[in-house]
């Protein structure tokens, strides 16, 4: 199961809506609703397909049905398979878009809409805009039976993740992992390998995951960003980011690889 990305009309059918007030998202029942008869509804946008349902985002701007469930949309992200996910994600990236694109940045008409694709243009001047994406890498490193895990102060309590950052502009995500790494904790790594990749609506983000090993350099933390870093054995893990990310996926991943490579081979 999988998101078709859509940005005009889906064919009539079954249809499922993703209806956004205050950054919630509208439940009934624990469900997304299947008509939205009777709202008052903004800044309808075409997310896509998944399997034979059309989904469909808008904001609400009138009063809400009595029986509606608000649901945050990080818990709401955890519970998904990856189709919902990056149905929410998307939705979510195309209300900002909205909200933060109105008028043109460089002579101030409203802008409209393509239509043909997600991006918005200026009548008067044509400027063109789409929907901002920021890049940022993700890194596990490894030492042996080992990975290097960090914490920001943001973080919840006793978690950890992998180390993370935004891609500068004219920077390859290759130098974005080896710089994040050096700035962050002070050690060199090598033998970069790319694993995959995850939209994050918080605001728009794109996370690009990579393992690497480690070369050299003793942990040396930047202390505005990284609260504590060190070495965990993959027997002894620390608390880890919430299931639905690709960090949990990313460290996961790295895991069962190093417990394979470690395994104990008797003969
Ligand atoms: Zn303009």
């Amino acid at each position: 199961m999988s998101l078709t990305i859509k940005t005009q009309q889906s064919p009539d059918g079954p249809k499922r809506w993703i209806i956004w007030h205050e950054g919630q998202v509208l439940t009934l029942a624990g469900q997304l609703p299947e008509t939205v008869d009777g709202l008052a509804l903004t800044h309808q946008r075409h997310v896509g397909v998944i399997e034979d349902h059309a989904y469909l985002t808008a904001e609400l701007v009138g009063p809400a049905p009595a029986d509606t469930e608000w649901r945050p949309l990080r818990p709401l992200l955890a519970e998904q398979d990856t189709a919902h996910q990056q149905a929410l994600s998307r939705a979510r990236q195309l209300l900002t878009f909205e909200r933060e694109h109105r008028y043109c940045g460089t002579c101030a008409s409203a802008l409209e809409y393509n239509g043909h694709d997600s991006g918005k243009h200026c009548p008067s001047c044509n400027a063109h805009y789409y929907p901002r994406l920021a890049p940022a890498m993700m890194v596990a490193i490894v030492r042996g039976r080992e990975i290097l895990l960090a914490r920001a102060p943001h973080f919840s309590p006793g978690v950890y993740s992998a180390l993370a950052g935004f891609v500068e502009p004219g920077e390859t995500l290759e130098q974005c992992v080896h710089r994040e790494t050096l700035e962050e904790v002070g050690v060199r790594i090598g033998n970069l390998r790319y694993v995959a990749s995850q939209s994050w609506p918080f605001p728009h983000s794109l996370m690009l995951a990579f393992v690497a090993d480690y070369v050299d350099g003793e942990i040396v933390r930047q202390e505005e960003e990284i609260e504590d870093a060190r070495w965990f054995d993959i027997d002894h893990l620390p608390t880890l980011p919430l299931r639905a990310s690709i960090a949990w996926a990313l460290i996961q991943h790295v895991v069962t690889q190093i417990g394979q490579a470690h395994a104990h081979h008797p003969d």
